[in-house]
């Protein structure tokens, strides 16, 4: 009997020992390993990306790639191994905890959740937080549940036209009245005599004064020719016209814009002066001098037009209202404002006045050649931040980057003490920062510290 007891407790034992083996051999893998069971993909940057995961199940691991491996987790850590031609490789370690897998691998860490695993932001209710204008983007914000909020760029805005037309002989175009571009460039549609949309002659202006001067023409008046836009003719009755003589559109106030042909060399005294109404000059590549007030109180004018940049730079003005550039500010080769300007090598010196006024220039290159700077050639260029300065200059004549307020760096390329050798005039850097001129051997500062290399 005892015996017989003794084998059914032993019995009961063994039989225990098999439903708790049975028991943990369905839990182990099903319940303990399925809290860890699913997809991990890579989260950053508040984003998931599907394209990249760990599956996660039961102890094995599977990605986009098709590569596998396995795993280990212990408490929040866990170690995942690359199966590698049959063998495991430790690939990467890291934690796993409520849904959110970190992995450092190869010394970056990677972020992996379970989809609902984090909170991805919702931005809803954007408001505008500074408005676009055609310059700048505005910018506006968005506002998550969770209070999370998000910056995010406007579209610039579009530009607003001036409803006058600004035009030179292949195009027009208007004025954006808040940043000063010229906008809606077009060529021009010319119907019987003028262009439709912004009334240029299809012709060369008739009916104006001429006086002839030995083999050529100059133009001495309106005489009998209709504003407010004037083409001078090339040519007048076989000749060439050579000149716009002195004050011979003086105090025409109806006229708005002029186009002197490549024919003409010399523009004289007061040609233009108190045409209160001009806004367009274009200047033809055969000019070489301007007369004293040529264009004096024209303060409407917005644009000068030209073909050729060296011709500009080789035209003697005669003082500052002797250029256009002095109330137009804004310089257009070919249809394009003018913010770069590198002197051609056949240019000795910068004239006087040549781009005083001409706020859109960001930077000169004044190359080897040149030997002097001219008499206010850069006042109040106020886009002017960058200056290079070629090894010949050896004077800077008055004024020549007074009120340069912005000028920021001059970069020279001779030593500091050819630099500081240079005959500068009175005012020469009046009004402007604290530049720094950067030598070959050194920099010099606007107030005369010299650091050497
Ligand atoms: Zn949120
Ligand atoms: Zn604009
Ligand atoms: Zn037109």
């Amino acid at each position: 009997m005892l015996w017989v007891k003794g084998h059914k407790k032993l019995v009961i034992i063994l039989s225990l020992v098999l439903v708790v083996a049975l028991v943990l051999a369905i839990a182990l893998p099903v319940g303990l390993a399925n809290k860890d069971n699913g997809t991990y993909y890579a989260y950053s940057f508040e984003q998931f990306n599907e394209n990249e995961y760990y599956k996660l199940d039961g102890g094995k691991w599977t990605n986009a790639s098709g590569e596998k491996g396995t795993y280990e987790i212990s408490g929040d850590k866990i170690t995942i191994y690359q199966e590698i031609f049959g063998s495991n490789m430790k690939l990467a370690s890291g934690t796993l905890k409520d849904g959110i897998l970190t992995l450092s691998i190869g010394g970056a860490e990677m972020k992996y959740a379970m989809k609902g695993a984090v909170h991805v932001h919702e931005y809803e209710e954007w408001t505008v937080v500074t408005p676009s204008m055609c310059m700048r983007q505005g910018t506006e914000q968005g506002k998550c549940k969770c209070g999370e909020t998000k910056t995010r760029s406007l579209p610039l805005a579009e530009h607003k036209p001036k409803n006058e037309w600004g035009m030179d002989e292949e195009q027009h175009w208007q004025i954006c009245s808040v940043c000063g571009q010229a906008i809606n460039k077009k060529a021009h549609t010319f119907g019987e005599d003028f262009c439709s949309l912004c009334g240029l002659p299809a012709k060369e202006t008739t009916g104006l004064e001429f006086r002839e001067d030995g083999d050529g023409y100059i133009v001495t008046g309106l005489g009998s020719a209709t504003g407010p836009i004037i083409r001078i003719p090339a040519q007048y009755d076989g000749l060439p016209v050579t000149s716009i003589g002195n004050k011979a559109f003086y105090n025409c106030d109806g006229l708005t814009s002029i186009t002197i042909p490549d024919s003409v060399i010399s523009i004289g005294e007061e040609a233009f002066s108190s045409c209160g109404k001009l806004t367009s000059v274009t200047i033809g590549s055969g000019v070489t001098s301007i007369g004293e007030r040529a264009f004096r109180d024209c303060s409407n004018l917005t644009s000068v037009h030209i073909t050729d940049l060296s011709a500009w730079c080789r035209i003697d003005f005669a003082e500052c209202s002797a250029s256009p550039l002095l109330y137009a500010h804004h310089l257009f080769l070919d249809g394009t404002e003018v913010t770069k300007v590198t002197f051609s090598a056949d240019i000795t010196e910068i004239k006087d006045y040549v781009f005083r006024g001409g706020s859109a220039l960001t930077s000169v290159v004044i190359g080897q050649n040149v030997t002097s700077i001219g008499n206010n050639a850069f006042r109040r260029c106020s886009a002017l931040t960058d200056v290079i300065i070629g090894r010949d200059v050896t004077l800077i004549k008055e004024e020549a980057f007074y009120e340069c307020s912005v000028l920021k760096n001059i970069t020279y390329q001779g030593t500091v003490d050819e630099w500081l050798a240079i005959e500068k005039e009175k005012k020469w850097d009046r009004d402007t920062v604290n530049y720094t001129v950067t030598c070959t051997d050194g920099t010099v500062s606007k107030y005369g510290t010299v650091t050497r290399k």
